[in-house]
């Protein structure tokens, strides 16, 4: 404490104390030490007298003692006393009395005397009549004393005190009425009460008289010098002058700190940021104030704070540079790891950036590193000291820049703190071939072709076929060389399936084997390859002209009086119907509903299996009619398989039934690698079950999410084009899905990928993101092509668009297409000519791809066939999916040109979509309802839809209601 704070500190205590003493005199006799003037009548009545108290201090009394002579009738006038502001005063008197008892031969001997008042407005000096005086009361002693406790000297003092009020006149005499008893007024003492001036909580509380009523009063305190009011500060003075009830409070200012009953600014050195009632803080370690009432410390030289720093943090400053970088090496990758920085800068958020440059032999030239050079976890915001980089070039020198960075560094002068390592890579072995294909299958061979692996890192020798089959379990194995990317397997056993792995060599050794693929051989005595087998089965089928021709004009005139027949002439899938030229000689899909006995046409299609050769081991998902588990179906003569079992649950009706095997006699007319394999049903026992081949990965959506990134374009690109083939073979055969979506794709343990959910009404009703139209029927909106939505138009073409969803939501890792907007703002946007983004990392030649799926004119969308034909020669030239669509492609909307490639999420999409035209519909009714993008996806389900007046694209007709 300073000498200034500790004197102000007493002096404060010491002027509280005064003040807080509440009784307030307004006359004292004993302090007055000459003669006090007060009037006696009769003269002869009361004395004046000079004495001593108790302590023998000087004082004035007044005595009378006429006990001697009859009718006494002796007043004693005080001066006239002034009432300020007290409404009631209380008198004090301390006074002797002789006990009448005591005194021989008294005559008119009392033991009382009278005490009066009399108000008036000023001093009437020495006229005193007494009738103007009002009585307070009679006055009789506690104690008399005897002539015996005079002659020990003992004063028997009483002490008396009588209130008097309310007063309204600015002052009053008091007087003493003598009636003949022996009495000495030692002292006259006038007084009122008040709550005195006080300080609580930090505010001021003045003087305050109390009402004479019983109420309190209120008081409003105001804050001291330098503080503010947190709750307005009150408190109540007591009619006995008592402060009571104190409620709010002020706190210090800033930079001011609570001394006592007062607020006082920070020393130099100290801070106070906040407003509160707590002490300053000493500035935190390199950090400085010279000026009191400090609010924060200023940092020292070459020491910062970051923005979200709090102030009681220590400045600090940048780390210092990595030490000890090491590296190792392992072909075309290196592992770096370096120590901690021997000065962190005071701070806990070191991070570590790494720059990596390639770098030529001679003078130091060196360039970044392009694109193609990964880093594990990643190249910037380090945090462990480790850091693992690939896909360098073999035999290259590289320099690697490690950096230490912590929050305050971009404040710091320009000086990088980094340590650097120079490395030179070795030869790499060629990575794995990854895309492997089936050309032809005979009873006996395979042929095979595959492309090269993605980065040989160097001239590729030859490649190593090894195959075996799958029964044997590795037990004996085959093994051929190729120069070539092709190879055919000959003297295979028929129907048997084999595993085959391969792998390429270049100087550097044998790079890593390829998954393990798996292949069929047929069962025919004639050989058929699977992709040439349209052409195949033409020319079969010339040469059976005449057998076909019979059997095809059988079906058609069947089918034609079946359909006649149908319920529903619109929902009929016509063979011939979709816009697809159709291949003569190629098999028609034949609707079940247009069989009467829909059981007859199960038993057509599928085949139906003995319950004892089915084992169930355990459930993999709920179809709409029941579970779906995994099992085992046992031929006899036949090998085990693994299965999927569909099955009825118990209590269905026969609708159900019905329309549950009907998705088994769709299946079961359809026998193509992409699409789901029908094993057979079983009808005549419970439950009735639906046999279908096993797809150990599940659906495509959910599978694409789990593997988020994890796969190489080609092999996305492979997946492609295994559903495009399906859908071709489904187009060609007069099927149009209409619920083609990643949910409904299967993958196998082989990462083929089938097109599976096949019925009839069920298809929509089943799916979860269908909603209803004002039709009535339930559709998937952000899958279907908008014709399909506005007027049922379901054909091959409308599957395409659907198609290019899949294809975007295969691109993007199972991202949701139009992420959460509303099925009405879908509708909407898409009717405007916006359509999606490409997702990210996306090949241009893909996204054109999706474009060109999702043309308007569905006359304009490509064909199954080219799709397959256009995602073939991507997979042969896989160059051609470097550039990706951020980079390269340009997108015209149906309305206007924009460039919309660089939009990889909603919000970018949306914000350049205010741009365009029909903005008004964006910016008024339709763009606030894209404002629900954040709302959960029960909002799938449509809600209602506004017809958008402003927008002339839009037709109300083609408006969605409520469900
Ligand atoms: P679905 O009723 O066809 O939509 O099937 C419901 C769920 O069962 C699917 O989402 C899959 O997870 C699973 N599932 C259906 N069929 C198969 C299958 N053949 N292989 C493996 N899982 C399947």
């Amino acid at each position: 404490l300073t000498l200034n704070q500790t004197l102000t500190l007493i002096l404060t205590y010491l002027y509280l104390i005064l003040l807080s003493t509440y009784l307030f005199n307004l006359l004292d006799s004993k302090a007055s030490q000459g003669e006090l003037g007060w009037i006696s009548s009769p003269s002869h009545g009361w004395e004046e007298i000079s004495g001593v108290d108790e302590h023998y201090t000087p004082i004035r009394t007044f005595q009378v003692c006429n006990v001697m002579e009859y009718s006494q009738n002796n007043w004693l006038r005080t001066n006239w006393i002034p009432r300020y502001s007290a409404q009631k005063i209380y008198v004090e008197l301390k006074f002797t009395l002789r006990d009448c008892n005591s005194i021989p031969m008294v005559l008119t001997c009392k033991e009382t005397f009278n005490l009066h008042y009399l108000e008036t407005d000023e001093d009437q000096g020495s006229k005193f009549r007494e009738h103007q005086f009002s009585k307070i009361d009679t006055i009789a002693a506690d104690e008399s004393f005897t002539q015996m406790d005079l002659g020990d000297r003992i004063l028997k003092l009483n002490t008396e005190v009588r209130e008097v009020g309310p007063m309204t006149k600015k002052g009053f005499y008091l007087a003493f009425q003598d009636v003949g008893a022996c009495v000495a007024l030692v002292s006259v003492r006038v007084y009122f009460k008040k709550c005195p001036f006080t300080v609580k909580n930090l505010a001021m509380f003045p003087d305050t008289v109390p009402t004479d009523s019983q109420s309190l009063v209120e008081v409003r305190g105001s804050c001291v010098n330098n503080s503010r009011e947190e709750d307005p500060p009150k408190m109540y003075c007591s009619t006995e002058g008592e402060w009571l009830v104190p409620i709010g409070k002020c706190l210090c200012n800033i930079g001011y700190e609570e001394w006592g009953v007062a607020c006082q600014a920070c020393r130099p050195g100290f801070y106070k940021a906040s407003s509160g009632n707590v002490k300053c803080s000493k500035c935190p370690p390199h950090s400085y104030t010279h000026q009191e009432e400090a609010v924060h410390c200023d940092c020292e030289r070459n020491y910062f704070r970051a923005e979200e720093d709090p102030v009681s943090m220590a400045c600090s400053r940048p780390p210092s540079a990595p030490r000890n970088v090491i590296s190792a090496i392992n072909e075309t990758s290196v592992i770096l790891d370096w120590n901690w920085p021997t000065d962190s800068g005071g701070r806990k958020d070191v991070i570590f950036n790494v720059v990596c440059k390639r770098c030529w032999p001679g003078p130091r030239q060196c360039e970044p590193c392009l694109g193609a050079v990964r880093f594990l976890p990643r190249a910037t915001g380090l945090t462990n000291t480790t850091v693992t980089v690939v896909d360098l070039l073999a035999h290259t020198n590289y320099t690697f820049e490690i950096e230490a960075q912590n929050r305050v560094s971009s404040q710091a002068p320009t000086i990088r703190q980094y340590a650097a390592v120079t490395i030179t890579t070795n030869q790499a072995a060629p990575s794995a071939v990854t895309v492997i294909r089936k050309d032809r299958t005979s009873r006996n061979s395979i042929s095979l072709s595959w492309m090269e692996p993605e980065r040989p890192n160097g001239i590729i020798l030859d490649y190593e076929v090894k195959y075996y089959e799958k029964q044997e379990q590795e037990t004996s194995y085959t093994i051929l060389r190729s120069k070539a990317t092709n190879v055919t397997l000959n003297g295979l056993k028929p129907d048997t399936t084999y595993l085959l792995q391969i792998r390429a060599r270049t100087a550097a050794g044998y790079g890593g084997s390829s998954r393990k693929f798996e292949f069929e051989t047929s069962p025919d005595s004639f050989s058929i390859s699977s992709e040439n087998s349209q052409v195949v089965l033409i020319a079969v089928s010339s040469a059976v002209a005449i057998i076909l021709l019979t059997v095809v004009l059988y079906i058609v005139i069947s089918r034609f009086c079946r359909y006649s027949k149908s319920k529903h002439p619109d929902e009929k899938r016509l063979p011939f119907g979709n816009g697809h030229l159709r291949l003569p000689g190629i098999k028609t899909y034949v609707d079940p509903h247009t069989y009467e006995d829909p059981s007859q046409a199960v038993h057509e299609f599928a085949k139906e299996l003995d319950a004892s050769c089915i084992a169930i081991d355990k459930v993999v998902g709920a179809g709409e009619f029941g579970e779906v588990c995994s099992g085992r179906l046992k031929l006899p003569s036949k090998k085990e398989i693994c299965v999927a079992i569909k099955t009825l649950k118990a209590g269905y009706t026969e609708k159900q039934r019905r329309d549950f095997l009907s998705e088994a006699s769709i299946m079961g007319q359809f026998n193509h690698p992409n699409i789901i394999r029908l094993e057979g049903v079983v009808t005549r026992s419970k439950p009735v079950m639906i046999v279908t081949e096993y797809m150990e990965n599940g659906s495509l959506d959910g599978f694409l999410r789990k593997h988020d990134a994890q796969f190489t374009v080609i092999q996305l690109v492979g997946m492609l084009r295994g559903i495009a083939s399906g859908m071709k073979y489904l187009s060609d055969m007069g099927y149009v899905h209409r619920d083609l979506a990643a949910r409904n794709i299967l993958v196998n343990s082989n990462l083929v990928c089938k097109v599976s959910d096949f019925g009839l009404s069920r298809v929509l009703e089943d799916d979860p993101e269908a909603a209803y139209t004002t039709r009535g029927g339930k559709i998937p909106i952000r899958w279907t092509a908008p014709e399909a939505i506005a007027y049922r138009k379901f054909t091959s073409a409308s599957d395409v668009w659907s198609y290019g969803i899949v294809l975007w939501e295969v691109m993007s890792y199972g991202e949701r297409p139009y992420w959460e907007m509303s099925n009405q703002d879908v509708i909407k946007a898409v009717d405007e000519g916006y359509r999606l983004p490409p997702p990210m990392e996306c090949p241009a030649t893909l996204y054109q791809l999706m474009l060109d799926c999702w043309q308007k004119d569905r006359n304009n969308r490509p064909k199954f066939e080219q799709i397959v034909s256009i995602l073939d020669k991507l997979i042969r030239n896989p160059s051609s999916l470097k550039i990706t669509a951020s980079t390269a492609s340009r997108y015209v909307t149906q309305e206007t040109s924009t460039d919309i490639t660089s939009f990889h999420t909603m919000g970018d999409w949306l914000e350049s979509a205010r741009t365009l035209p029909c903005k008004d519909a964006f910016s008024g009714v339709s763009y606030s309802s894209c404002d629900t993008l954040a709302k959960t996806s029960a909002e799938i389900y449509l809600t209602e839809v506004r017809p958008a007046a402003t927008c002339p694209e839009w037709e109300p007709s083609m408006g969605i209601t409520t469900l």
